[in-house]
């Protein structure tokens, strides 16, 4: 027997519904606040995620599914979105005629994480991406969408987690800073760290060891070292937020995993989710689009991790099972024959309908229709046949009527006779 890989899993229903429904919310919100969706390979050149997320990062260091392909190139299944998003902003140069663009894209991801609750190898993300605008407002603005998304949901018990990170000027004498602090605890610190600590320290607030974070407790953090311009953008934020009635907690520690970001970076949390908190994540970056080749345009963004956030969801958002408005019970080959047409041309006509194609006795087509819920049945046998007629029972209080074959299709008598 196979099994899905590890740390792989299938979205069965009825859960497929709420995921369905809970991925419809969001994309209204995105629309209605201007994003457009794109499309992006699940593949991509494996340098793309090198250079933008870093090498030192745990992602690109331990965590890309990487391979090469029968022409002997290097790709690896996306570990995230913002890579591909503005590979394909500049690939297409959607920064012309103006570079203010929004876009949003969903699918799912691949880390090689080590599986737990939360965690998964490949699991989902709608993310979205604002390029073009560096102005303090959009950050804001992309929060107020975000909460907007919780409320529409009705997710309660979560927290918006703030900080910034700055930006590569303030964070090069930041630098300094922290790897004096790193080299009095190097002995310390694990391995991973201790590499960090010399080659890129900030991912130090990534490491997962209890012990190094104790060690880390009074490193100096970035959100106390920015730059005039810096501290000021995020002022600003903080100040639009309050306006707006969004509360947050500042976070020094939040570093965010990927090199790429700058000023702005957020998390939202929910303390009902365990060790892996974190249900969404973004920040800025407004110097990666130049990096990977484009032009100098800032940029912001964020990504929702759809299994953490449905599974915050599930409990209460329990949806209907997909079940028949109307099932066919046919007795007899005759009745057979003109109830697979009947059953055709009432779900061409937008009724949920089955029938049984095993053609058992009336007790266990009756069965059936019970068993899959059905509100109505519909009982063909040939007496009925003959005069052309059918007859319609409500299932729960057993009352029949008897109706044309025809008149079905024209009048749609459901709901109408009780
Ligand atoms: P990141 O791209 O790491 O900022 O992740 C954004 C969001 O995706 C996180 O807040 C999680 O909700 C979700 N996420 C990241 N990695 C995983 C994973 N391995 N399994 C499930 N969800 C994940």
């Amino acid at each position: 027997m196979f099994k899905a890989p590890k740390g792989v899993r299938d979205i069965l229903p009825p859960q497929s519904k709420t995921w369905r429904s809970v991925e419809n919310t969001i994309q209204q919100v995105l629309e209605d606040f201007g994003f457009d969706e794109i499309r992006l390979p699940v593949f991509e050149s494996s340098e793309l995620f090198t250079r933008s997320i870093g090498t030192e990062t745990d992602i690109v260091a331990k965590e890309m599914y990487s391979f090469t392909d029968r022409g002997d190139r290097n790709y690896s299944l996306r570990p995230e979105g913002t890579a591909s998003a503005v590979r394909a902003y500049l690939e297409h140069q959607l920064y012309t005629p103006s570079p203010y663009r929004k876009l949003y894209y969903s699918g799912p991801m691949f880390r090689s994480e080590r599986p737990q609750a939360g965690r998964y190898r490949q699991f989902f993300q709608i993310g979205a991406e604002a390029f073009g605008v560096d102005s303090p407002y959009l950050d804001a603005e992309i929060l107020v969408m975000l909460k907007l998304i919780c409320q529409r949901l009705n997710l309660t018990e979560w927290e918006l987690q703030l900080n910034s990170v700055g930006c590569p000027v303030c964070r090069s004498n930041y630098r300094q800073k922290l790897q004096d602090y790193l080299q009095a605890q190097v002995s310390f610190l694990c391995e991973d760290c201790q590499r960090r600590s010399q080659t890129n320290p900030m991912r130090v607030f990534d490491c997962k060891s209890a012990h190094c974070q104790e060690r880390l407790a009074a490193a100096p953090r970035v959100a106390d070292n920015l730059g005039d311009e810096c501290r000021e953008h995020f002022e600003q934020v903080k100040n639009l937020l309050a306006a707006q009635g969004i509360e947050y907690k500042l976070n020094p520690n939040l570093v965010r995993g990927l090199d790429y970001y700058t000023r702005t970076a957020f998390e939202l949390v929910s303390t009902k989710l365990g060790a892996q908190n974190a249900f969404a994540g973004g920040g800025r970056y407004d110097g990666l689009v130049e990096e990977m080749g484009g032009p100098s345009i800032p940029a912001i963004g964020f990504a929702i991790g759809m299994d953490r956030l449905v599974s915050l969801l599930e409990e209460r958002l329990t949806l209907p099972e997909n079940r028949p408005l109307v099932y066919l019970i046919l007795l007899g080959e005759q009745a057979q024959c003109e109830g697979y047409n009947l059953l055709l041309k009432l779900r061409t006509a937008g009724i949920k309908c089955e029938m049984d194609y095993q053609s058992g006795g009336m007790k266990s087509q009756m069965k059936k229709a019970d068993k899959m819920q059905a509100e109505y049945c519909l009982i063909l046998g040939e007496t009925e046949l003959k005069e052309q007629n059918i007859i319609l029972r409500q299932m729960q209080s057993g009352q029949q009527q008897t109706l044309k074959i025809d008149d079905l299709l024209r009048v749609s008598p459901f709901g109408k006779y009780w």
